[in-house]
């Protein structure tokens, strides 16, 4: 860590607290977070794991130095969802490779649109079919690992699967907070009959003939959900790691059984020494899903109009997302994105105004008081508060005002700096847009200083139409000027 830069401080599930985070070993901080069953297309509340931890790998990196971090978010590419919707879409494939043509369709899809969300790619991105058997590289993998847990009495055959067995594991429930009688609450006897205990888990399943399988030492079959990510980690972080992430909704069954099974099999206190969780994003107070219906695709908030009319560049929907904190709920409206692209709109003025030219944007330190509030649980909504302050103090650009005249370098500079931090682009493709609405503007202005209030009117219309509003008024010198912003 370099001087001057702050103290990481996180919340871990685990503890239940606020801790300051020191890696295991400074010159490889490890990071591990579950990443997308690749089935169908990522709604905008996938899309929030994916930036907030992204967010962290950045400040990972900025405090630690990029080549000493190391971020693995695997892709689910083996799970009954796929198969489902492999024999639905490709009913005259055989089934291998129709999951194939599902699966590739659907992380090239993902992967695009991280990207277009400003994320960073993951040093490694492994792929859950190439970790179920035994591999030439030695990498721990899913057979290996349920062979481990049965020579060790903390699983067992039964009915033609692989069970863990949960009384085996003295304190299983920890992250959770469950114990094993609330388990047994909650379970249906008659269907987990072949269970030593209701909370068993599966780690390997046969597999019919049609379905995907692989051979093992139980049989054709494929492995449980949870497995998966413990092969993945162990393969590129080892053992015991420093920070493992995902959403709420994973921490049971998923992340308990994961710690269950890795420390088991491994014989560690511990699987991963931080775990972090993030709220969800939510339409009406309900958390967007599939099942629900309730959902926007990335990709039709980026590309089509049906969210709010209109489409969303990623800048503004990432810039949305991190001004609520990432273990708070969201709620996702129009309100909050229109809100989100106007601080962006007005953060650009510089660049619009021409006072600050793009070739001299340059990086430059980080304001320490930024860096300061990212640090304490990634409190990006500080953070960006904060920025706003500067924004405003340093080059006049606040609500309802601007001065181009005393717009200087440094303080941009500073800005873009912060904002690239956090991964959010002030250059990003949105500027065009900015162009787009500016010549439009500057055409109206024309046309009234010409009287041709016809087709100033028109004009005024067609970028209502898109969401711009207009508002003339006069400046120092008596001009006619023009000021515009997003609303609906
Ligand atoms: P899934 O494809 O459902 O396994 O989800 C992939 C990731 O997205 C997991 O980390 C989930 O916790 C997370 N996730 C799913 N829905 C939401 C939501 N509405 N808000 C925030 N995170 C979510
Ligand atoms: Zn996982």
């Amino acid at each position: 860590m370099t001087s001057g830069t702050p103290q990481i401080s996180l919340y871990n599930t685990l503890t239940r607290s606020k801790e300051p985070f020191t890696p295991l070993d400074a010159n490889n901080v490890r990071m591990y977070v579950c990443g997308p069953t690749v089935y169908d297309f990522a709604h905008i509340g996938n899309a929030r794991p994916v930036i907030v931890f992204d967010v962290l790998f950045r400040l990972l990196r900025h405090v630690y130095g990029a080549e000493h971090v190391t971020y693995v978010r695997n892709i689910t590419d083996v799970d009954d969802k796929i198969n489902a919707r492999a024999l639905r879409d490709y009913p005259d494939l055989p089934l291998n490779e129709a999951i194939r043509k599902v699966t590739e369709k659907t992380e090239a899809q993902f992967l695009a649109d991280a990207e277009r969300l400003g994320n960073l790619p993951p040093t490694y991105q492994p792929r859950a079919t190439d970790f179920v058997l035994p591999r030439p590289d030695g990498k721990p993998d899913m057979v290996s690992l349920i062979k481990t847990l049965i020579e060790r009495g903390h699983a067992y055959e039964a009915n033609g699967e692989v069970l863990f067995s949960v009384q085996s594991m003295p304190d299983y429930g920890q992250l959770s907070g469950r114990n094993l009688e609330d388990n047994l609450a909650g379970a249906r006897i008659a269907v987990d009959a072949h269970k030593r205990n209701p909370a068993d888990f599966v780690l390997w399943k046969q597999s019919s003939a049609e379905e995907p399988g692989w051979d093992s030492p139980w049989g054709r079959g494929r492995p449980g959900w949870h497995i998966e990510c413990s092969a993945m980690s162990a393969a590129y972080l080892g053992d015991v790691f420093d920070i493992h992430g995902g959403g709420l909704d994973l921490i049971f069954p998923h992340h308990e059984n994961e710690i269950a099974q890795s420390r088991c099999a491994h014989g560690t206190h511990a699987m991963a020494n931080v775990w972090m969780h993030n709220g969800f994003l939510q339409v009406e107070g309900q958390k967007m899903s599939k099942s629900l219906g309730n959902f926007y695709t990335i990709s039709q908030l980026l590309d089509s109009e049906d969210f709010g009319g209109r489409k969303w560049p990623g800048e503004v929907l990432r810039f949305a997302m991190l001004m609520t904190h990432y273990r708070e709920p969201i709620d996702f409206s129009v309100r909050r994105l229109e809100e989100a692209q106007n601080i962006l709109h007005k953060w650009r003025a510089p660049l619009r105004h021409g006072s600050v030219s793009r070739s001299h944007v340059q990086a430059t330190e980080v304001p320490p008081e930024f860096l300061k509030l990212l640090s304490e649980d990634l409190n990006t909504p500080a953070a960006l508060r904060y920025l706003t302050e500067v924004a405003s103090r340093s080059f006049g650009v606040s609500v309802g005002t601007e001065s181009p005249s005393n717009l200087f370098h440094p303080s941009f500079n500073q800005l873009w700096s912060a904002l690239q931090l956090v991964g959010v682009d002030l250059l990003g493709y949105e500027v065009m847009r900015d162009s787009r609405v500016e010549m439009a503007v500057a055409e109206r202005l024309a046309a009234l200083n010409a009287k041709d209030f016809a087709k100033a009117d028109a004009i005024r219309n067609e970028l209502a139409e898109q969401g711009i509003a207009l508002m003339d008024y006069k400046d120092e010198a008596g001009q006619r000027q023009t000021k515009w912003e997003v609303k609906r």
